[in-house]
């Protein structure tokens, strides 16, 4: 705990040091610099950013790609690039703590938008909340997993303070948001046609992902290989999953890219089960997952690939 505090103190006393030599290292080569910089914990949230802000703003992923936000903490790397922004975007619930943190840190320097603050969530399935050093469990923080969830709740959150912020450009971001909206709403239609027809309505996650996508669409995450979304699970957590996939017949099993799929192939293994990849986050830099819309269009496909 005292070391962790030291930790964070020291990344504090860099990023205040450091912020001067950053800027002056960015002007000359980022043909962008003249415009506000949104810092985003989560690769989903940040291209919704960028759709909504378009050529207004620019926006920086904090998580790397293939990193998990359960498992990650702030290096002075991150601390850097959150120095360079006005705003910093996290989900809350637990989802990406390590960013309120280093925000509380940063008081009155920047503006924080907390997605999840404020919004109604579904209790969240697992059997505990991603921080565990937050006590109470704040609800699921998956919400950019549903679109209609986005485009109703999020989106218009996004725009909100992105207009709060710069006002010269409220015109643009409502525009964006209109039209990002329209979109969501195509993609909640085709995937409500796709899921109507689906054999198999249940299946085992690979930690409690999927439980907003899985109340619009009418399927079912029974439980999750992960008993805790950051850790290993136990034996006795995998064999008691073992004889719930047998009792409930259940065949499917959703891995992430971000996490080890080791446990999930001992139970595949187990039941005869079949595996396949379903992404929560995708990246700037992933192929075919380099923007929200492809994101969610790869785990439609997937969906319907395992569960048709
Ligand atoms: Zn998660």
């Amino acid at each position: 705990m005292k070391d962790k505090l030291a930790a964070l103190l020291l990344i504090l006393a860099i990023l205040l040091s450091g912020c001067n030599a950053v800027e002056k290292a960015t002007v000359s080569d980022a043909k962008d610099s003249e415009k506000p910089v949104v810092v985003a914990t989560i690769f989903p949230i940040a291209d919704l950013l960028k759709q909504i802000g378009g050529d207004k703003i620019e926006v920086i992923t904090l998580l790397p790609a293939g990193a998990s936000p359960h498992h990650f903490e702030i290096t002075p790397k991150e601390a850097k690039i959150i120095s360079r922004g006005k705003l910093l975007v996290s989900v809350g619930a637990g989802l990406d703590p390590w960013a309120e943190r280093i925000a509380k840190g940063l008081a009155g320097q920047m503006a924080e938008l907390v997605i999840s603050d404020g919004l109604t969530l579904l209790p969240f399935k697992g059997k505990d909340h991603h921080d565990q050093n937050i006590p109470a469990n704040k609800g699921d923080p998956h919400i950019w997993l549903d679109p209609i969830f986005v485009k109703e709740k999020v989106a218009p959150i996004l725009a909100e303070s992105l207009g709060d912020l710069w006002p010269q450009h409220q015109g643009a971001f409502q525009n964006n948001l209109l039209n990002l909206q329209e979109q969501l709403e195509e993609l909640h239609q085709s995937f409500t046609q796709l899921a109507a027809d689906f054999a198999e309505r249940r299946f085992i996650s690979f930690h409690s992902t999927w439980a907003y996508l899985g109340k619009r669409y009418d399927l079912s995450e029974v439980e999750s290989v992960l008993e805790y979304p950051g850790e290993e699970p136990s034996a006795g957590w995998l064999a008691g999953l073992i004889k719930l996939a047998q009792r409930e017949q259940l065949g499917i099993i959703f891995i992430e890219p971000q996490f080890n799929p080791k446990p999930a192939e001992i139970l595949a293994q187990e039941i005869g089960g079949r595996v396949f990849i379903l992404d929560p986050l995708g990246g700037e830099n992933v192929d075919g997952r380099d923007d929200y819309f492809k994101l969610m269009n790869y785990n439609f496909s997937i969906l319907q690939e395992a569960l048709k």
